[in-house]
Order: structure tokens, then sequence, then C-alpha cells
């Protein structure tokens, strides 16, 4: 591991302004925020990731989990995945984004990983994590082995020439189906970025993964007051039942109205190059009467633009089951 300068700020103002020196272009590649670091130390043992300073954020007032005027929820960027997993609000009025972030990791692991760490993790792909392999993702421009190597389990939505990895959060997932918003304070004040805009497509720039910049903070995320009657469920779909990453997932939040559903919110991990709300399937299910085949019919239109690579073409497939199942147990409906 190189040698860094660590920095411990009393405050989010001092934090913003230690980080501020950093290459803008690179989103501060060379000073980095680090929390509960479970997936910083990691790359930086590797020698992916090579800050010069670590800002250490664990002593700023950012871990409260509490209600917002509105009815909703306020979690700070520093709350441990472990307590808002296990808080009383989620669990009761949030319970998709519970059952996410429990299918993610192990309980140690979620002990120490943040929300804000959650939100800003890397990608799993092999050849990002191995300094030996070309990849535009950690070196900008030096090629990707991963589009004709072992891409099994990397993305088929979202996808660019330049790359296709897969964005590796289960919370995310749920957070995209609650429409999230994320607050960011950087050096030029405070910002709120809405869930769906946060991540962002690899396009010819995939160093570039989310809107947060050189100097910039997550401070807090928020979630909209619970709608009432809202049926919420999480499934993930993975090699093994627990310590691995999806090859698909799907959440889903929706409201039925009798048999018709109102609302629907759904959202995929494991497929998508970012955290991946499906807007097709959720006009397909809205207005319609619950029922498998209108899952079905949802579950084709939100993957009728994947584009798989040699290795993954399964995961169309299994996307689709995924989706049709989780709307199943959301709404009671057999299938
Ligand atoms: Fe790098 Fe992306 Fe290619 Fe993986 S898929 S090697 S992360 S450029």
């Amino acid at each position: 591991m190189n040698s860094f300068e660590l920095v411990r700020p009393a405050d989010a103002g001092a934090a913003v302004a230690a980080a501020a020196s950093a290459t803008a272009d690179l989103q501060g590649v060379d000073v980095r925020f680090i929390a509960g670091g479970t997936t910083l130390v990691d790359l930086m043992k590797l020698g992916v990731e090579r800050p010069t300073r670590l800002v250490d954020v664990n002593r700023l007032p950012l871990a409260a989990i509490e209600p917002t005027p509105d009815g909703g929820l306020r979690i700070g960027a520093t709350a441990r995945n472990s307590d808002l997993a296990n808080h009383p609000t989620v669990l009761r009025d949030y319970p998709v984004l519970s059952q996410a972030i429990l299918a993610g990791a192990s309980a140690q692991l979620r002990n120490m990983a943040t929300t804000a760490g959650n939100l800003l993790q890397r990608t799993r792909c092999m050849y990002f994590r191995d300094t030996a392999m070309r990849c535009n993702k950690r070196v900008p421009g030096s090629g990707c082995d991963a589009i004709e190597g072992a891409n099994r389990s990397l993305a088929i939505l979202g996808t660019s020439p330049s790359c296709i990895a897969t964005n590796p959060s289960d919370m995310c997932v749920a957070l995209a189906a609650l429409e999230a918003t994320v607050h960011v304070r950087g050096p030029n004040g405070e910002r709120d970025v809405p869930f769906a805009d946060f991540h962002l497509l690899p396009g010819d720039t995939p160093h570039r993964e989310t809107v947060v910049t050189a100097g910039d903070l997550v401070t807090f995320v928020t979630l909209p007051p619970p709608r009432k009657g809202s049926k919420q469920h999480y499934l993930k779909l993975r090699d093994r039942a627990s310590y691995e990453f999806a090859l698909a997932s799907a959440a889903v939040v929706i409201e039925l109205d009798g048999e018709t559903i109102g609302r629907a919110r759904v959202a995929l991990g494991g497929v998508g190059t970012k955290p991946w709300r499906a807007p097709e399937a959720e006009s397909v299910l809205v207005g319609q009467k619950a029922d498998g085949a209108l899952f079905r019919k949802a579950a084709e239109a939100a993957l009728k633009n994947a584009k798989p690579q040699s290795q993954n073409g399964f995961k169309i497939e299994l996307a689709k089951r995924c989706i049709v199942h989780t709307l199943a147990t959301a709404t009671g409906v057999a299938v």
C-alpha cells in the first residue's frame, strides 16, 4: 500500500475543504473520504486506489437516522448498513431497503459499511481489481479486457464499448425503487440529487461513476414519506446463498387498488452499469389487473434493451423471472 496522509476534520465544512484540492477530472481520485473503508482499503491494498490523502469522516455528526418534517426519513452518510437495516422505521415503512441491505455482504461488513460508502462502492469486475489487466475505469483510455474476457457476471443494461461493469450494490436498488434523494455538500455549496441521476452510465468515461466530484461530501440520503398500503419486496439471485453479489435482483414498491395496480416502482440490480430503474415495466403494470401474465409482460419490457456479452446472455431470462417473482411476492398473487 502506498503511504498517504490521514486527515481528521472537526466538521463537514473542514472535511470538504480538506478534499477540495483533489483532481476534479478524476473525481478526486487522489483524495478520498473514508468511513467504514470496506471497499476503499481493499482497493488500496491492491493498488487500484492510490490516494495521497484520506479524509476520515467517522467523527462527523452524520450517522443519525431520523424522521423528516414531511414524514420521510433522513439517513446520515455514515449510518452503518446494519443500523439502517434494523432501524424500526425502516423495518416498518421501507422493508425493501432492509431486505436489500441484509442480502448484501456479511454481518461484519454491514457493521462497518456506511450509507455513503454503499452509494459510492466500486465495481467487482475482476479486471478492474487486477492492475495487470486493461481497464478503462481504472486507467482511462487503456482498453477493456472484460468485453472479450470473463464477462459472465457483468452488465447487460447500460453498457458501452468502453465498459460493461455491473454496479454491485443491493442497497442502491432499493433506494432507486423508493425514489431517494442524495444530498451533497461541496466546495460550491449544497445540492440535492434525485437518486436516478446520482450514478452515471459509463459512456466513454467509465471512470466517472457518479455526479460526485472533487471535494463533494455525501452528507445524507432522504426517503419520501411512506405511501399508505405500499407493498414492497427485494429478491436477489446469485450463485450461492450468502456473501455473493447478485446475478440479478429486483426491488418492487407497488400499490394495489383491489386487484388493480395503482402505482409501481421497479428497479433491478446485478444487470445494469448503475442501479437500474425500469420505467418501461412500471408503465406496463399501472392500471392493470395484477396477475402472472401481466408480470411477465412487465419483465419483458424491462429487459427489451438488454445487450448480452458472450457469457452473460442467461441474465436476460434470469432477470425476467426475478421481476416476476418479486412482483408476485410483493402483491401476494400466485404465479
Ligand atoms: Fe474495466 Fe469496465 Fe472493462 Fe471491467 S468492464 S475491465 S471495469 S472498463
